[in-house]
Parts: structure tokens; C-alpha cells; sequence
């Protein structure tokens, strides 16, 4: 059996025609949308990735605003900007680039943003209401994980999820998520015991871990479908997954390719959730 691609590249851009015009209708009001990203060093990497996130911004029509800061900012300098952008009007989403330099704390700068404008999801008022089932923004990986399930038509209720990986950022979240459509979770991490006894039952097998081609068609169940969040070098440098992407895809119904599958969602998601800040801003200001 070889299972279905999903395409994350595809859906993400259908979700994105969906955000332009979201943000045609605003402008039309009188209100653009801005997100605003804050770089701090010269992280490569980083750079990349807010490159990326800041062309995606342009593309749908929004505001894009880069501040970049040298290694040796002090946290009080940081604070200082990230105040800056919470009262300032035309920005309705602030996104700090991470990792930041180890003499600055990540949670105090996180805990900073406004949660009106913490596009990413992490402030602990926003992760709480995400718990809570409230409206809020939802963490874009796992939010983006979501989507790509709804629009393939993957049922989520009853199904037994098991997500591989428990960071703030994805593995947590996505089990909460996932909870919320009724779906049984099981998490699993570097201290689970016989690891494919778990994801042999998935009906859904998320995969979070940073480990190249880690989970392999052995540790699938048949017919699951697989998601693979995971973003490694392989042996030739080579992009690739958590998941042996080969010998899963026998075993799966569907699965994530990498690159194309999971990385594209995570920008689409940061821009829905930009959207939604500006329309309840908009929605305030009329
Ligand atoms: P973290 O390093 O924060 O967390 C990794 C998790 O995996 C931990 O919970 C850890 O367990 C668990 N883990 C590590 N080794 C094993 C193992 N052998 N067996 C079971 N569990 C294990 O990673 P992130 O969640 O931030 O990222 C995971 C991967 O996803 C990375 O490759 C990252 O690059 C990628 N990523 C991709 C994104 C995208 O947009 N495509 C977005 C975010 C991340 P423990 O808690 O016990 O240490």
C-alpha cells in the first residue's frame, strides 16, 4: 500500500488566497494589517526564516516592519521595542524571532507582547485560553497541523492520536488540539519505553522530535495517517523529516511530505492569525 500525499504547499496556499482577501476587505474599512518581527543577532537561520515570513506578509497584501537588533542588546532594550510595538497602532501582530542570545530571557520577553498582538500563540494568557478551549491564537504549527487535517477530511473524532515529541511550541499544543475534536491522545517523549508499542495503535501519528528519519515504516500502523513536523539534514545535507519517509509511506494512508508538508502551514498560520488580530482591531476602532 503507498499512501496519499499531503500537500502542504497546496493547502497552504489556498488558505493564504483566503487571507488576501480577508485583507482586500479590511483595507477596504481602512485598516491594514501589519505584522511586526523583531530579529535579534545574526542567527542565520533565523535570518531565513524571517526573510520567508516577511515576503509571505508582503504577498497577502499586509504591512511587514523589520527590527533588527545586535547580539549585544540588552533585555531592557528589547523590552523597550517590544512596548513600542504593542502601542503602536498600525502593527496588529509581534512575532520575536527565536532563539534568543542567553543573557536574555525568553519567557520575560515572550510574557511582554500584548496577547491581543501575540500572533505566534506563546504568551501564557493566550496558551491557557488555547487549553481552556477559548477563542484565542492558536500556536501555528499545531494550528497548521489542524488545517491540513480538516481539508484532507481526515476524522479526527474517536481516533486514537499519538504525538511523538511535548514541546511548548508543538507536541503540547497539538495534543490539546487534538483533544478538542474529540480525538484519544497518548504523548510520547525521549522517556517513553518501547516507543512503537504507541504509535503501532495511532490512527493519527504526529511526529515533533528533531531527529532525522527517526520513525520508520515499523512504527506505523497500517492505514494511519502520518504527519511528520520534523525538519533534520540528512547524511547528504539534505532536507528531511522525523519519518523515514520511504518505508512509511507503504504502511500509511496519508502522509507529510518534507520539505512541502508541515513547513509551509507554520507561515500560512502566522498570517491567519495576524488577520484575526486585525479585524478585532478593526472591528474596535469603527
Ligand atoms: P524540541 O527539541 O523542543 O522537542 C523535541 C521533543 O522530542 C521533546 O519533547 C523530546 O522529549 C522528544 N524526543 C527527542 N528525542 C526523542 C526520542 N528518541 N523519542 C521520543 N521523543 C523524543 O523540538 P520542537 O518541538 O521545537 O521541534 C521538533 C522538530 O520539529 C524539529 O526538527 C524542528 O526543527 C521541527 N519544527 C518544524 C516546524 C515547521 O514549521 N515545520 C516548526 C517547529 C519545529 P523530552 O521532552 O523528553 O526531551
Amino acid at each position: 500500500m503507498t499512501g496519499s500525499l499531503i500537500d502542504g504547499v497546496a493547502i497552504g496556499k489556498e488558505i493564504r488566497e483566503e487571507i488576501k482577501e480577508g485583507v482586500t476587505a479590511l483595507k477596504e474599512k481602512g485598516c491594514q494589517p501589519g505584522l511586526a518581527v523583531i530579529l535579534v543577532g545574526d542567527n542565520q537561520a533565523s535570518r531565513t526564516y524571517v526573510k520567508n515570513k516577511q515576503k509571505s506578509t508582503l504577498e497577502v497584501g499586509m504591512k511587514s516592519e523589520l527590527i533588527e537588533l545586535p547580539a549585544t542588546v540588552t533585555e531592557e532594550e528589547l523590552l523597550a521595542c517590544v512596548a513600542k510595538l504593542n502601542n503602536d497602532e498600525s502593527i496588529n501582530g509581534i512575532l520575536v524571532q527565536l532563539p534568543l542570545p542567553n543573557h536574555i530571557d525568553e519567557n520575560l520577553v515572550i510574557r511582554a507582547i500584548a496577547p491581543a498582538k501575540d500572533v505566534d500563540g506563546f504568551h501564557p494568557e493566550n496558551v491557557g485560553k488555547m487549553i481552556i478551549g477559548q477563542q484565542t491564537f492558536l500556536s501555528c504549527t499545531p494550528y497548521g497541523i489542524i488545517e491540513l487535517l480538516e481539508r484532507t477530511g481526515t476524522e479526527m473524532s474517536g481516533k486514537h492520536a499519538v504525538i511523538v515529541g511535548r514541546s511548548n511550541i508543538v507536541g503540547k499544543p497539538m495534543g490539546q488540539l487534538l483533544l478538542q475534536r474529540d480525538a484519544t491522545v497518548t504523548y510520547c517523549h525521549s522517556k517513553t519505553k518501547d516507543l512503537a508499542t504507541f504509535t503501532k495503535q495511532a490512527d493519527i501519528l504526529i511526529v515533533a522530535i528533531g531527529r532525522a528519519k527517526f520513525i520508520t515504516g515499523e512504527h506505523v500502523k497500517a492505514g494511519a495517517v502520518v504527519i511528520d513536523v520534523g525538519m533534520n539534514r540528512d547524511e547528504n545535507g539534505k532536507l528531511c523529516g522525523d519519518v523515514d519517509f520511504a518505508t512509511a509511506k507503504e504502511v500509511a494512508s496519508a502522509i507529510t511530505p518534507v520539505p512541502g508538508g508541515v513547513g509551509p502551514m507554520t507561515i500560512t498560520m502566522l498570517l491567519k492569525n495576524t488577520l484575526q488580530s486585525a479585524e478585532q482591531a478593526c472591528s474596535q476602532s469603527l
